[in-house]
């Protein structure tokens, strides 16, 4: 027999005296098992720690919560407490019961939202329908309905494109389409964007992302695009001087730069961020965490944001609870934004703007030179 194949992993696990150890021992007598303790893994990841049941348990715990401190039961137990964030209301039952109803709200077989792409489904459901009827028996007239039928699901299509921004061109001539909700500065920006498609993308085939997260790979159209915008509505050589009469680093500085030059705060932030009056970076994040950021040229890719908002973070205040706009930076660890080994050794500074009634937008300013080693 071959003996990768008999290979077998068995994981014992139960209450105290239920017999755990006496079945290992068997386990090991009869058949050879290797045995590895819980135990012996904490005390070989933590040689000084006290040999004790509790300090033992914590010590699991602890490991089992790190590196990402994606659970963090310290913080969850202040929230259970009301040590803190007693100000933020817990979510009633309707709310509850209408967030539950409506997640998940993707059919699985298409990956279109029953919602939020309703035109594409019917667009669907009509052409479903018009094949159903052509393949029916006892239709005379089956390749009209066929047509009629069709001819409604190219229209819910041809309705669903144009409804978002984009472009779409032939030969020399194109169409921008774009949001006419927005504001005058969303447009210009938009147009802009859709501008970078066709001096970049002229002929080539792709779906615009203008309204949803930066993407962080730079060669990506859709970071092409926002560069041709971004150059051609701040130009560099009107930008920087600009920049340099700002008195500070600030969302004051941003305000008004986004006057002058008639751009988006965000827009606005990742160039002065891009820009680097100081090393920087602007974070944005939803309420279900992080969307985009932008970072200075001399901070290395290692200061990557964390995923959500910590708690201890002043952004997570505003966004959370009931906490105002900070009008000037913080200081904070910058644990607080950066998940890594050696981010607690630093601290940084911090601003934050609610810019919608669930998105917030950070800038962070480094502080410490040592963090650009
Ligand atoms: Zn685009």
């Amino acid at each position: 027999m071959n003996d990768q194949a008999s290979f077998r992993v068995v994981l014992v696990s139960g209450a105290i005296c239920s017999g755990k150890s006496a079945l290992v021992e068997l386990l090991r007598e009869k058949h050879d098992a290797m045995v590895i303790k819980t135990k012996d893994l904490i005390i070989r990841k933590l040689p000084k720690i006290k040999i004790e049941r509790r300090s033992l348990q914590r010590a699991g715990e602890k490991l089992d919560t790190r590196p990402t401190r994606s659970i963090n039961h310290r913080l969850i137990s202040e929230v259970r407490s009301e040590k803190k964030h007693k100000a933020v209301k817990a979510a009633g039952a309707d709310q509850l019961a209408d967030f539950l109803r409506c997640w998940p709200d993707v059919d699985v077989e298409t990956g279109l939202s029953l919602r939020g792409d309703e035109l594409l489904v019917k667009a669907r459901e009509a052409m479903i329908a018009a094949v159903h009827n052509f393949n029916s028996a006892g239709l005379n007239f089956r390749a009209e309905i066929f047509i009629t039928t069709a001819m409604i699901a190219w229209t819910y299509l041809c309705h669903s494109w144009f409804k978002r921004e984009g472009i779409i061109g032939r030969d020399n001539q194109a169409i921008i389409t774009v949001n006419s909700r927005g504001s005058d500065r969303r447009k210009r920006y938009s147009v802009a964007h859709e501008l970078g498609h066709w001096h970049h993308h002229r002929g080539k085939c792709l779906v615009c992302r203008v309204e949803e997260a930066r993407p962080q790979t730079a060669l990506s159209p859709e970071r092409v695009a926002d560069g041709y915008a971004a150059d051609l509505l701040m130009p560099w050589y009107l930008f920087k001087p600009r920049v340099r009469q700002q008195p500070k680093f600030n969302f004051a500085a941003v305000t008004a730069l986004a006057d002058m030059f008639d751009t988006s705060l965000t827009a606005t932030a990742i160039r002065l961020v891009e820009s680097e009056p100081v090393p920087s970076l602007v974070v944005c994040h939803g309420r279900s965490g992080r969307r985009w950021f932008a970072r200075s040229p001399s901070v290395q890719d290692r200061w990557f944001p964390r995923d959500t908002l910590d708690a201890e973070s002043y952004a997570f205040d505003i966004l959370f609870g009931t906490a105002k706009d900070d009008t000037q930076h913080h200081k904070i660890g910058a644990d607080a934004w950066f998940d890594r080994w050696d981010a607690e050794k630093y601290e940084l500074t911090e601003q934050s703007i609610r810019i919608r009634a669930s998105e917030i937008l950070t800038l962070l300013q480094i502080t410490d030179t040592r963090m650009l080693d």
